[in-house]
């Protein structure tokens, strides 16, 4: 019991809101007063200006030890990567380019310094590979897990930046690479565990799984898109990257754009050695593909006018269309409409609740 007085009696269980609902509940009564926020909650990142033709993006994430990563198996140092690449993902998601980045951590003292500098080699590499410094942060001691939060800060001209707000009825919906990946590397990391922990002289099996590991552990964000696609000469109607899943991002840019959505399971970019998983784990590979999350692909609406100069190429997959009608629909492959609902974090978090 609190020592304070209980001004609210009410008990809004948080998986009746999930997480969307959530940040709409809590945000709803702010808005923006100063004229160099242009952009605020609701995107990828903000846009801030200060009236230059150049703006700034700022995207922020957290990653929470037995929530977002297990330290059983996620290296330190690919930990340290993953969490530049959550965030630099979010930028390349405004059509930005990440420029600067600051990390704050709450660590208990089971750590060694060693194992918190091997995090750090993992940043370091992060920030050298797409070209960001390091600037600042914060450090702070922990009762429980580690606790990550980094800070991203990108930059674009006015006319470059992408929202998610602003895709056409019947833009074709493109997505970048495979889908699934991640999801399955996590089914197999979560297999392995259990052998473990079932006969500590198991050693894991992780052979011949390197691909969906490799997504699942020290994922990628796709700095070469925002660039094929200026070569191609298409820009983009609206974007957002997939750190949720399919089902989820594509309802995003519908929503946000005030339209429905057609989404095709035969046309789903699916890698391989994620249907051979599937099938070994006896999943239809069209779930890790709509909820799988944590795939940092983009995904966005082109003009059907542009579709001749993305065919082809083996990075772009077209998924669906937007519709005029604000309905969301998974065409299956027998034809067969199914709505669309996002399940991902909301799922996760009615999980832990219970
Ligand atoms: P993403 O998946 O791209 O990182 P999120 O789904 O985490 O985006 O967040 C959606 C939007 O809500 C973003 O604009 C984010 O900045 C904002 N947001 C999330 N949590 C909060 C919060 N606690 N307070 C204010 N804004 C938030
Ligand atoms: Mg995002």
């Amino acid at each position: 019991m609190s020592i304070l007085e209980d001004k609210n009696p009410q008990r809004t269980p948080l998986s009746e809101l999930g997480e969307f609902g959530l940040i709409d509940h809590l945000t709803q009564n702010f808005s923006l007063a100063n004229p160099s926020s242009i952009v605020g909650i609701g995107d990828d990142a903000a846009v801030l200006s200060d009236g230059n033709e150049r703006v700034k993006v700022v995207t922020t994430d957290m990653l929470v030890e037995g929530v977002h990563f297990d330290l059983s198996y996620a290296p330190l140092k690919h930990l340290g990567y993953k969490s530049m690449i959550v965030n630099f993902s979010d930028v390349y998601a405004m059509n930005a380019v990440p420029e600067q980045v600051t990390v704050s951590i709450a660590v208990s003292n089971r750590f060694p310094a060693e194992a918190l500098e091997e995090f750090y080699d993992g940043i370091h590499l992060a920030c050298k590979m797409y070209g960001v410094d390091l600037v600042g942060g914060d450090t702070t001691s922990s009762t429980s897990g580690l606790i990550i939060s980094a800070t991203a800060i990108g930059s674009a001209t006015k006319g470059e930046i992408i929202l998610r707000s602003t895709a056409k009825a019947g833009d074709l919906v493109v997505v970048s690479g495979d889908l699934g990946g991640a999801y399955m590397g996590l089914q197999i990391l979560e297999r392995e565990k259990a052998v473990y922990r079932d006969n500590p002289d198991m050693q894991p099996d992780l052979q011949g799984n390197e691909y969906v590991l490799e997504r699942q552990l020290k994922p990628e964000a796709r700095k070469d898109i925002p660039e094929l696609l200026k070569q191609l000469e298409v820009r983009p109607t609206a974007m957002i990257d997939v750190s949720d899943g399919l089902s989820s991002e594509a309802l995003h840019l519908a929503r946000k754009s005030g339209l429905g959505v057609r989404l095709y399971e035969d046309k789903f970019p699916i890698d391989p050695n994620v249907i051979r998983l599937c099938d070994e784990f006896q999943l239809d590979p069209t779930v890790p593909v709509l909820n799988g999350g944590e795939d940092y692909e983009l995904l966005f609406t082109i003009p059907q006018d542009d579709f001749e100069k993305i065919k082809g190429n083996p990075d772009l997959t077209v998924v669906g269309h937007m519709t005029e009608e604000e309905s969301y629909y998974l065409i299956s492959k027998d034809s067969k409409a199914h709505p669309l609902n996002a399940q991902g974090w909301n799922a996760l978090l009615k999980k832990e609740v219970e």
